[in-house]
């Protein structure tokens, strides 16, 4: 396996300005996932690396394989580009059986029968379709369908994984066997791969990495730890999951502790930078906002309101109206609150993230 190297990738088509100098690398053997909105050059960027499109500019490496490069005028056909990739409509041949479509692509290479048995037979074993090699594609479920595209991609052991949107034609319990399905496949296979999707939860826990695309460029990449806990601008943050946004402005920086006044009332921030503008923007995730009846916290705890419960089996959701602000905030215990009860809601310091301004 090899590690995808992307730098200054740009795509138009037209007008529309689709991918923006992006730079991103996929290291050996893990999996990135490219998230964001509808319309962001995810898929383009995809095409672009899978050689279906054609950049204006930037370098495209596969290892020490040149894919695309401008500035070398150099554009490798897709059909050499050692590429596996499946689509969101999966695109498996309707008149083919299931043992056809996925020996489509060693058919392409005219490798021998008796080879290309063997392996076929080795990742339908891998993909859990046994017994249904002789079914025709038309006869499969959509879950199915998905892993025929799976085997049919992977199955001439290429360089790369794309997957554009694999899943978005499954009902949400399919998807959830699915994503564990194929983090178990990619950990045997120890493929580079790509992944293309605006599923936030898919992205989490599929990616060793996560690139968030906005209006054609990539404006924040990291583990998704690092994104989800630090994200770089309010887009990312409410793009991510829900979180509290707040307005605070600051009093004063001591040591690598911010003091923050909020309409809350004043606020700890644990801050790794000693410089940062007098008005913030800050947020925090509510499972990490701890609500108590009594008041259990020296500091960075307020009083307020309960204004709605909802209950979600294994947690309950809060919203608590503190003078004008409505926090919102997650917990798996039963604490005993009711609406309209008085409350106490605790922001520890340090599951604050102040937004660079
Ligand atoms: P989605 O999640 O909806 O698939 P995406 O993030 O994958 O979206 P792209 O398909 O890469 O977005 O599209 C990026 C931009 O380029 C969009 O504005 C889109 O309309 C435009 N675009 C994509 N393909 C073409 C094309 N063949 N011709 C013209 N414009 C295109």
């Amino acid at each position: 396996m090899v590690e995808l190297f992307v730098k200054s990738l740009s795509k138009s088509y037209g007008e529309v300005s689709a991918v923006k100098d992006v730079s991103f690398t996929v290291e050996d053997g893990s999996v990135m996932t490219l998230l964001g909105p509808s319309g962001c050059g995810k898929t383009t960027t995809l095409r672009c690396i899978a050689g279906l499109e054609k950049p204006e500019s930037g370098l495209i490496k596969g290892g020490e394989k040149i894919l695309f490069s401008s500035e070398e005028q150099k554009l490798v056909p897709a059909e050499k580009r050692s590429v596996g990739m499946v689509f969101q409509s999966y695109a498996i041949w309707p008149h083919m059986s299931v043992f056809k479509n996925i020996a489509y692509p060693l058919k392409i290479r005219k490798e021998k029968d008796s080879e290309i048995k063997s392996k076929v037979s080795k990742v339908i074993d891998m993909v859990q379709l046994e017994g249904l090699e002789n079914r025709p594609a038309t006869a499969l479920s959509g879950g199915q369908q998905q892993r025929v595209a799976f085997a049919r991609a992977i199955v001439a052991e290429p360089d790369f994984l794309l997957l554009d949107e694999p899943m978005s034609n499954l009902d949400a319990r399919l998807r959830e066997t699915m994503r564990h399905e194929l983090r178990r496949l990619q950990k045997n296979l120890k493929i580079t791969t790509l992944y293309v999707t605006h599923d936030r939860v898919e992205a989490l826990f599929l990616s060793h990495k996560i690139g968030i695309m906005d209006k054609g460029e990539l404006v924040q990449a990291g583990t998704p730890r690092e994104i989800y806990s630090n994200p770089k601008n309010s887009n990312i943050a409410t793009f991510l999951g829900q979180t509290n946004m707040m307005d605070a402005d600051l009093v004063g920086i001591d040591g690598a502790e911010a003091k923050l006044e909020t309409k809350m009332g004043g606020l700890f921030v644990k801050t790794s930078t000693g410089e940062l503008s007098k008005k913030l923007t800050i947020c925090i995730r509510p499972e990490t906002v701890l609500i108590t009846k009594e008041k259990a916290y020296d500091r960075n705890t307020f009083p307020g309101t309960v204004v709605s419960i909802a209950y979600f089996g294994d947690y309950s959701e809060y919203e608590v109206r503190c003078q004008d602000t409505t926090v919102k905030l997650h917990s798996s215990e039963d604490v005993k609150l009711q609406e309209h009860d008085q409350a106490w809601v605790y922001l520890p310091s340090n599951k604050i993230t102040i937004l660079p301004s």
